[in-house]
This record gives C-alpha cells, sequence and structure tokens, in this order.
C-alpha cells in the first residue's frame, strides 16, 4: 500500500508523539500544544494557549545557568533569523523549586503562502535531556571544586568598573570571607592590599587586554584583612561567536608552601650567616695564632724585660758573624759587660728600679750599633756584643762609648732623684780564622771583664788573640 501523506491525519501524530511540540504565530501566541509539550512544560491546554513569548512567567537559561533575555527565546531567535534551530540546549526554571528541566530542542518555520514576508507558524519541538544533562553538572563541579573559581566578565576590564565578578564558588566564599553577594557585580580588586605585587597584577591586565591566559602567583587579602597566596590561572573564556565573554580564575591558596618556602630562605640566610661568622672566626683565631706564634718566637729569641735578643740568640748569631769574618778575614770585637755593683742599686732602691736601669742600660747601648752588629743580654746584669771592627783603634773607640753610654743613661726616682751607673768590660779583638771559635773569644771577653772589675771597675779592657 503507498502512503498518502495528504491523507494523514497529523494531529493525531503530534498527539501521540513522545516529542514535545509547540506551535507558535507569528506573533508568538501559542496556537497549539501536544499532550508531550503540556506535560514537560508542566502547563495545562489552558495555560498555554495563547500565552506569547513575553509572558513574565517563562523562565528559561542557558547552560551557563544565565537567564535568556526574551529575544534569546527559541521561537524569537528562529522568527528574527529566518533560521532553523537545530539541536540546541535549553533549561526551563521552575519559578517555585528553582529546578532546572533541559530540553534539546529544534525550530523552524512552517511558511503560509498566504502570508507575505515569509511569515507563518513557528514549529517547536522538544526533548526532555534533563537526566543526560544531570549526568553531571559542571557547575556542580565547579561550585564544590577544593580550589577558588572566580568567572568575570570580559569588558570592561578597566578600574573602578571593570572586571565584574559574575560567578564565585564555596571554596571563594571559604578562603575569602566575602559571601557570594556580595562580591556579584565588584571587581577582584577587592581583594588585592598593600603588599599585592603591583607588577604581577599589571601582568595579569596586560593578559586580560590581550585575551590571553596567564598564570601568577598573588598575595590576596581575606574581608578581615588576612594575607594569602595564590597561584592562579586566568583563562578567557568563549561564547558562542567565538568572542571573549568571560574570564575564569582558577586559584590555588599554596599560602602554606609560600610561607615554607620563605622559612627555607630563611633558615638558608641564617645558615649563610653562620658560615661567615665561623669564617671571621677562623680568620681571627688564625690571626690571634699568628699572633702567639710571634709571641712565643719573642719570647725564644728576646729578652723579656729589655726586648734586646737573649743569650741563645745572640749565641747565633754571633756564631753566623764569626762564620762570615772566617771567610772574610774581616777583624771582630767581641764584648762582654757587667753593671758595677748592681746588689747595691737594688737593695737601695728595689728590685723595680734595678729592672728599669736594665731597661734603660740596654735601649742605650743598642742604639749605639749598627744593624749588622750583635748585641744581646746574656745573663742578670751581663750584657755582649760583637762588631765588625778594622783596626785595634776603633776597637778602644767603640768600648769607650759603650761605657760612655752606660754612664749616661739615667733612672729617675720617685723622689725627683736619679740613679746612674757604670759598667766593667771586657773584650777580645780578633782577625777570626779556622783555629778559634767563639767560646774561646767569650772566654777571653770575660777573663778581661774580671779583669776591669778587679783593677776598679768602670772600665775596659781589651785583648788580642
Ligand atoms: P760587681 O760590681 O762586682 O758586679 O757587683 P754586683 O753588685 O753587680 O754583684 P753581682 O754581679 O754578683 O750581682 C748581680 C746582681 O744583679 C745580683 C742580682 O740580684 C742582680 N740581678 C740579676 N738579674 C737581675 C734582674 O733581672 N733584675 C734586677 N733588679 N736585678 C738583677
Ligand atoms: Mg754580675
Ligand atoms: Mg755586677
Amino acid at each position: 500500500m503507498k502512503i498518502d501523506f495528504n491523507e494523514l491525519n497529523l494531529k493525531t501524530l503530534l498527539d501521540n508523539s513522545i516529542v514535545g511540540v509547540v506551535i507558535h504565530d507569528w506573533d508568538t501566541s501559542i496556537v497549539y500544544a501536544n499532550p508531550r509539550a503540556m506535560d514537560l512544560l508542566e502547563m495545562s491546554y489552558d495555560h498555554l494557549i495563547g500565552k506569547t513569548s513575553y509572558d513574565p512567567q517563562w523562565h528559561f537559561v542557558d547552560e551557563q545557568h544565565r537567564r535568556l533575555m526574551v529575544y534569546e527565546y527559541p521561537v524569537n531567535r528562529v522568527r528574527k533569523t529566518n533560521t532553523t534551530m537545530v539541536n540546541e540546549v535549553f533549561g526551563k526554571v521552575n519559578e517555585q523549586t528553582g529546578d532546572v528541566r533541559w530540553f534539546l530542542v529544534n525550530a523552524y518555520v512552517e511558511r503560509q503562502p498566504n502570508l507575505p514576508d515569509g511569515k507563518g507558524f513557528i514549529v517547536v519541538s522538544f526533548n526532555d535531556i534533563t537526566d543526560r544533562q544531570n549526568l553531571f553538572s559542571y557547575e556542580h563541579i565547579l561550585e564544590h571544586a577544593g580550589d577558588v573559581v572566580i568567572v568575570t566578565e570580559a569588558d570592561p576590564i578597566e578600574a573602578p568598573f571593570g572586571p565584574k565578578i559574575v560567578y564565585v564558588n564555596k571554596a571563594f566564599e571559604k578562603l575569602t570571607g566575602y559571601s557570594r553577594d556580595e562580591v556579584i557585580g565588584e571587581t577582584p580588586r577587592i581583594l588585592q592590599g598593600q603588599l599585592t605585587d603591583i607588577e604581577a597584577c599589571r601582568r595579569i591586565s596586560r593578559a586580560l587586554h590581550e585575551k590571553t591566559n596567564i598564570r601568577e602567583t598573588l598575595l590576596n587579602y581575606s574581608k578581615t584583612g588576612k594575607p594569602y597566596w595564590l597561584d592562579m590561572s586566568i583563562m578567557p573564556l568563549f561564547g558562542r561567536n567565538g568572542q571573549v565573554t568571560h574570564f575564569a580564575a582558577i586559584e590555588h591558596d599554596v599560602t602554606e608552601s609560600v610561607f615554607n618556602a620563605q622559612q627555607l630562605e630563611r633558615r638558608n640566610a641564617e645558615l649563610r650567616q653562620i658560615k661567615d661568622s665561623l669564617n671571621k672566626l677562623v680568620q681571627e683565631k688564625t690571626r690571634q695564632l699568628r699572633e702567639a706564634n710571634m709571641k712565643l718566637e719573642q719570647l725564644a729569641y728576646y729578652d723579656a724585660l729589655t726586648g734586646v735578643p737573649n743569650r741563645r740568640s745572640f749565641t747565633d748569631q754571633l756564631q753566623k758573624m764569626f762564620g762570615f769574618c772566617v771567610r772574610n778575614s774581616y777583624p771582630l770585637l767581641v764584648g762582654i759587660f757587667d753593671i758595677d755593683d748592681f746588689k747595691y742599686v737594688n737593695d737601695t732602691h728595689g728590685h723595680g728600679v734595678g729592672d728599669e736601669v736594665l731597661v734603660q742600660l740596654a735601649r742605650a747601648v743598642d742604639d749605639q750599633f749598627r744593624i749588622e752588629d750583635v748585641f744581646g743580654r746574656i745573663g742578670g746584669e751581663e750584657f755582649a756584643f760583637a762588631s765588625i771592627v778594622k783596626e785595634r783603634k776603633a776597637a778602644d773607640i767603640l768600648c769607650a762609648r759603650v761605657l760612655s753610654n752606660a754612664r749616661s743613661c739615667q733612672v729617675e726616682l720617685a723622689d725627683g732623684q736619679h740613679v746612674s751607673i757604670t759598667i766593667s768590660l771586657g773584650a777580645c779583638f780578633v782577625v777570626p780564622s779556622n783555629g778559634i771559635d767563639t767560646d774561646k773569644v767569650m772566654q777571653v771577653a770575660d777573663r778581661d771583664l774580671y779583669e776591669a772589675k778587679r783593677s776598679g771597675k768602670n772600665r775596659f779592657v781589651i785583648s788580642q788573640c
């Protein structure tokens, strides 16, 4: 049997369809709704017939839950653009419960040849896809995500009006202390404060202008002024026509890790400081050690009271000088002198004065020698010297000068009186050769000193050997 569509009862077909069908007149008033449509829209036939799209009772939303303007309703879109609508998703909000029923909508204009300008009936058919739509809801995910989500309008961007916040999730409310109602219509700048990095804000602003993605770590402040660090990713959201309509920011609270990083940096700074202090300490200790070594050397080679070389040092230097004279056949004068009646000085004026006498004497005599001469304190109040002299006569002159220097040094007493001394000196004038050694020379000088004492003190005796 060949089917004749003209004979088909379309009304019966529509009445039994599981697809909701509503037919609008050109002025958008509803002229027909099938039972499935009444069922899906939860309205009776009487309620539906005659209602236009301008009726305030309609409450449609798009997939982003944004309430649609009247001109965005399927019937008006098709009517205005004269195009067919295929499989678009719309939600109808139940004003009482707030529940949304989701429809997959198709619509077209059924032209009426008797009407001018392509006018006709507008046929809207729809399926209930609420189950499919609610299988999982992006909004639910956003709403309950652990990270903060903020959506702003894309225009205007500039302060003070833009970018306006249109959505924040629960995590936002929890972190910032602001309720959703308080921040909708505000800009995210209300979260910034004194220590928010201005440079980072500029980079964000630039990215918004250029409509590109950006990631920054930024310091924000809660409603009570508590600072927190956010790792934020901001991305542009695109509308149906590819234009940027919104920006979404997904923000992760990184206060703890920033704090930990700061702590780590502080700890490192402390360690650096400790290292610096240790280096300084090592330098200081090295310096002290060097000083101590110098002091030890001083103690080992110099007489602590007078500061001139001690016996050991004098003997060493004399040996070297002697060798030099042997090699060069230079005549050498080696002398020993001893303070006359020093016991008397100590007994009369005290040991302290005696010490001062020794210091003054050592200084006065030392001053008269050249750098290449040798001079030292070889006993309690005994000093010795060695000097290269050209001839015997020069030896006499040198010894006379030592005596004279000793006589001229004076120590002042508390009562203003002065103590002065004399010395006796024995010396050996020698042209060193391999047959003679320093011990022998010192013995001769010592014997001459004894001779000087014996013959009346305050004089010198020189032997030649
Ligand atoms: P003489 O003229 O024979 O040398 O007589 P003298 O009194 O100097 O006798 P002697 O050389 O025997 O005595 C040396 C004295 O020098 C004994 C000691 O108390 C003193 N004397 C030795 N070393 C020091 C010292 O470092 N400081 C002081 N104040 N006295 C010292
Ligand atoms: Mg003596
Ligand atoms: Mg003496």
